[in-house]
């Protein structure tokens, strides 16, 4: 219970890596193919192109996209830095949206004020599992023409009302497959997309932007990386997603017992999450609570520490970290500084056990 997420390996897991190492191929071999086709058929994108971090999928993504230097995208204050830093990487900068304070999730009114004649694209993160509103999201980005990249590190297992799988409704989604995330491969990412040209030049970027021809022939036709993943980690991936279902029925049931505990508490608010009618499953990556604001949070979290409770702040706003600040000046966006303030992810996953929730739950409400 010391982090407040982690990874099962199971014996079907480790004998599939074992295979791996076996079959004499270890990278470009069949079991990337066969990672990159299960994340086809349970995402239900035409194309999965696996790479070796969620980083590196939101890097080439971007470049797919066509970002260039002074390009801009719009991204959520709350995120994992990467979702920003990958905008830097293609020459361009990331611009900050407030998030909405009761979900995490980008405050969708506040994108169209950021739009300039530079902004290539909007990547919505799906903070926790929880989608983004990508109808509303969608219908901003067609007006003003721009591509939606989502980032759905967080959101492996959550589909909407109308079984369409996080990561499907922009032009491109990312997952993360680090070993905090829903599923693992060591570490490791991918896009998914059902635009065949797109899937064609993240492809190409994954390995170093080298054609190749017949016989000997090769051509670099453009400036690529080496974003390749093993067989070994994909191999993993192949086993891990099997299991998925388990896995997030396990999180929800966490979740629930997490949501009925707090259900009348004043000190503690549950974030909300898109009602059933609108998202059917939820990857639930993280529990965030949001702590009344009397609660001193640096006493709470020391105290679940000492108790070896592995709770976790998601995310201090990238704008404030000294990087930004000094390339960019400071920022203060309020519902972002507020979530900051306020919010605790508990631990929430599917090695918890009934007891350890419940000792979570003792622990908090009795503080
Ligand atoms: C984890 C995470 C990433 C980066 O994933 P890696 O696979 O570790 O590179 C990107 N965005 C978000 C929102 C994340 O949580």
């Amino acid at each position: 219970m010391d982090r407040y997420s982690s990874q099962i390996i199971d014996e079907s897991d480790i004998e599939a890596v074992i295979r791996a190492l076996k079959s004499g191929v270890l990278t470009q071999g069949a079991a990337v193919e066969a990672f990159e086709n299960a994340l086809c058929e349970y995402t239900g994108a035409k194309y999965a192109i696996a790479v070796n971090s969620a980083t590196a999928a939101l890097h080439i993504a971007y470049l797919a996209a066509g970002l260039g230097a002074n390009d801009e995208v719009i991204v959520p204050a709350i995120t994992f830095a990467a979702t920003a830093n990958a905008a830097i990487y293609c020459g361009g900068a990331s611009v900050f949206a407030d998030v909405d304070f009761t979900s995490g999730l980008i405050d969708v009114s506040a994108i169209e004020a950021l739009i300039t004649p530079k902004t290539k694209a909007i990547a919505p993160v799906h903070y926790a599992g929880s989608l983004c509103d990508m109808e509303a999201i969608g219908a901003v980005a067609a007006r003003r023409n721009l591509i939606v990249i989502e980032d759905a590190a967080h959101a492996l297992g959550s589909f909407d009302a109308a079984n369409k799988s996080a990561g499907s409704f922009g032009a491109m989604g990312v997952f993360s497959f680090h070993p905090v995330k829903p599923i693992t491969t060591g570490e490791g990412g991918a896009i998914v997309t059902s635009d065949a040209e797109l899937a064609k030049k993240a492809r190409l970027l994954r390995s170093h932007g080298i054609a190749r021809g017949d016989l000997w022939e090769q051509d670099m036709i453009a400036l690529g990386f080496n974003y390749r993943v093993s067989d070994l980690n994909c191999a993993l991936g192949v086993s891990q997603l099997k299991r998925i279902d388990k896995t997030i029925k396990r999180r929800e049931e966490i979740a629930a017992l997490y949501d009925q505990a707090f259900a009348n508490s004043d000190r503690i608010t549950p974030l909300k999450t898109p009602p059933k009618t609108r998202q059917k499953t939820h990857s639930r990556h993280l529990y965030p609570i949001l702590l009344d604001s009397a609660i001193d949070k640096t006493k709470l979290f020391n105290k679940m520490r000492e108790k070896n409770i592995g709770v976790q702040v998601h995310y201090k706003p990238v704008y404030s970290h000294s990087y930004y600040i000094k390339r960019f000046g400071e920022r203060f966006l309020p519902q972002s500084e507020a979530f900051y303030r306020r919010e605790l992810s508990l631990p929430c996953h599917s090695a918890l056990s009934d007891d350890e929730t419940a000792f979570v739950i003792e622990t908090i409400l009795s503080d």
